[in-house]
This record gives C-alpha cells, structure tokens and sequence, in this order.
C-alpha cells in the first residue's frame, strides 16, 4: 500500500492476457497503483506472431463449460466493442470470414463456442466448397474478428499507462522477490508459469508459421493437419503450421516450413508467389484446464502480511482469442481477494 492507503498491484507479463488484464483492472480501480513488470514486450512476445483468429477450438477449456462459455462471449463483446470505437483500427481489430475444411470428419467444421458468438456461423455450400481444391466434403463459414497484436499489444501498453500504470523491464525468478513492493500479483506469465508456480499442468505446444505478403487474401481458411491461411492485418497473411506438443524448440524447422508452403499452396495455389516476409516460431502456453484463481502464497512481506497472487495464463493456442473474457474473470478474483481478506482497502482502490 502506498502512503494514501491506495493498494499496489504487479501486473507480471506484458504479452495479450497481461495488457488486457491491466487495462480491465484500471477501468475498475481507477484509484490503485498498477505496475507491469515483463522481461518482454510487443514484438519480443507470444503474443505477438500469433495468427489472430478469433476462433478457439472445443479444447480450450475452463474450470466449467458455462465459465468458458462466458470467458469467450465476454472476449468477443470486448473486441466487438473495441472495433467500432474510434480506437478500433489502431488497436488492430477488424471483422472478416472464412472457412473451416474437412474431408473426413464433420464434427471438425462445428464450433459450439463459435455458433454462440458469431455473427454468421453456417455449413458452406458445395460451391463455396469448390473454390478449394481437395477433396473437401464437409466445411463451415463463419464471420468473426480478427486481432493484429503488432497493433493491439502497443496499444494496450500506451493506455495503460496514460492512465497512470508504471512498467518495468525485468525478469523474474520468483514471486517472492516482489513481496514488499506488491499487496498482489496478477500472474499473467504466460508459459513461464510452469516454472515459477511448478505447475505441472503447463505444456508448450510448439507452432510455426510463414507470414507472406498478400493483400489480395481477405478470408481465413483452416483446414485438416493443421493448415492455416489467415488474414493478420496490413496484408499481412499468417501461413501454417503444427502443434508440437512438450516441444520447446525455439528454432524454425526447414521440414515444417515445406509442409507449411506444400499444404498452403495446394489450398490456395496463388500463395507460391507471395513474397515470405518472416518465418516464425511460437510456444503455445497450454493447460487444461485454463488457471484463472487466486492463490495466498506463504511469503511474507514486511508489513505483517503475506503475498496474494491471482493467476491468469495457460490459454494455449486461444489467448489472443479469450484473454479479455479470462481478463474479467481475474479482475474479479481480485475483487473477492480482498473483500475476503477484510481489505477495506478495496474502498481505496
Ligand atoms: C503459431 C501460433 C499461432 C497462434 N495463433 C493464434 C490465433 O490465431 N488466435 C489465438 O487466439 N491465439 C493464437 N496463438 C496463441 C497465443 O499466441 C497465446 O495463447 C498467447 O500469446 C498467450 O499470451 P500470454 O500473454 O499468456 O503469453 P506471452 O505472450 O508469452 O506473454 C508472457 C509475458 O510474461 C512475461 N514473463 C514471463 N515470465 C516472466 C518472468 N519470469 N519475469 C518477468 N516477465 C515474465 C513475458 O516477458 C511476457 O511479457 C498462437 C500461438 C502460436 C504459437
């Protein structure tokens, strides 16, 4: 707490569901003291070569499938709403359409987050079906969002600290190392989380993707084995990619790049002549299910107390898609933190 009584906050992580998470608890404490501590920002994160395909998948999930359900028609109505305000375009959210394809098996064109909170959300017609070639006898169309976070985590960071947040750039080894700076810590760490709360839950799932130039691209395709070509802003097209699971390999793999171009360009032969601006390499945080709860950690600090932190990561392939929605449910285990720990602190806040 600082000399007014006013409560100190670390937000730690800076990647999508750390800046949605600060700015969500500075629109409801206007009054506290946030902090964002990060050993990476903007283009140094996860977060930022991510595909930004609103759209996750039956295997993200919760503590239940009604809070998951919520989380993610929370994240939509907040990036709906963040689209058509002044700020959208600079913020990086835009709406567009696409396809889900599959030869063999129907249930992988369904989403039954998705029917709930898109706009569009139907089979494809054998006409639709047919601009592909493959043999593709089952497929979807849905309009949804798309989050640029080269746009969005800049953005984020910038209002975060016009209304007051402070950032710091360090790494951390433990909590305890900011126990008497902090009354609580949002853990928003990202995969980190695995070693600094030894959470055996948490699992890197390896992806790579190729991100060419080609404007022309306005709808996002995704079809069986994991191949992608998904609009990213600017003309900016994401081409993928794999899920490689407990793989930790940071360094781009010339086999995944030729399957990449192999299986795009067969979907959408015109993309072979796309110039490649970048091949990247990314390590999904997962965990099933998603942590978002607090935690009172026997560390104390020196005035009397002990650390509160509340955790927010292990949103695997999904964070970009569902980190306002989880951001929410943070801020308000916050909010019941302190209200249980007789904080009439939270008068202040
Ligand atoms: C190839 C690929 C494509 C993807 N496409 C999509 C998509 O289309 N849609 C979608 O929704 N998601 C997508 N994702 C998933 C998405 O990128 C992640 O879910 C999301 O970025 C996780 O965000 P995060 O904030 O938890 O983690 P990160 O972005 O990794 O941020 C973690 C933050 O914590 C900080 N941190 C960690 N440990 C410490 C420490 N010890 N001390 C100080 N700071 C620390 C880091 O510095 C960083 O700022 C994709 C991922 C990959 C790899």
């Amino acid at each position: 707490m600082d000399s007014r009584g006013a409560m100190n906050v670390c937000i730690l992580g800076a990647g999508v569901v750390g800046l949605t998470t600060a700015l969500e608890l500075q629109n409801q404490f206007p009054n506290a003291n946030f902090t964002t501590i990060a050993h990476l920002f903007n283009q140094q994160t996860t977060s930022d070569g991510a595909a930004g395909l609103f759209y996750p998948s039956s295997t993200f999930y919760g503590p239940s499938l009604d809070i998951t359900k919520k989380w993610i028609g929370d994240a939509y109505s907040y990036y709906d709403s963040l689209r058509i305000s002044s700020d959208g375009e600079n913020a990086g959210v835009f709406q567009y359409s696409g396809f889900r394809l599959s030869s063999s098996v129907p249930s992988l064109v369904r989403s039954e987050y998705m029917e709930d909170v898109a706009p569009v959300h139907r089979y494809a017609t054998e006409e639709e079906l047919q601009q592909f070639p493959g043999k593709w006898k089952y497929g979807s169309y849905c309009v949804t969002l798309g989050i640029e976070c080269r746009r969005l985590l800049p953005w984020a960071l910038a209002r975060f600290q016009e209304h007051g947040g402070k950032v710091i750039t360090k790494k951390i080894e433990r909590f305890g190392e900011l126990a008497d700076d902090y009354d609580v810590i949002m853990n928003c760490s990202g995969l980190s989380a695995e070693h600094l709360c030894q959470d055996r839950l948490m699992v890197p799932i390896r992806g790579q993707v190729i991100k060419v130039h080609a404007p022309w691209v306005t709808q996002f395709v995704f079809s069986e084995h994991d191949t992608y070509i998904i609009p990213s802003g600017r003309g900016r097209v994401t081409l993928g990619g794999c899920r490689q699971f407990s793989n930790y390999n940071l360094s781009v793999s010339k086999w995944d790049s030729e399957k990449i171009r192999e299986e795009c360009f067969q979907l959408m032969p015109k993309l072979a002549i796309a110039p490649e601006l970048e091949t990247w390499v990314g390590l999904r945080p997962h965990r099933h299910p998603v942590r978002v709860e607090a935690e009172v950690l026997s560390i104390p600090n020196k005035r009397g107390g002990t650390l509160k932190v509340v955790h927010n990561y292990g949103h695997g392939g999904y964070g970009v898609t569902t980190a306002p929605g989880t951001a929410k449910h943070a801020v308000n285990v916050f909010r019941h933190l302190h209200a249980r720990s007789g904080g009439n602190q939270l008068s202040k806040l």
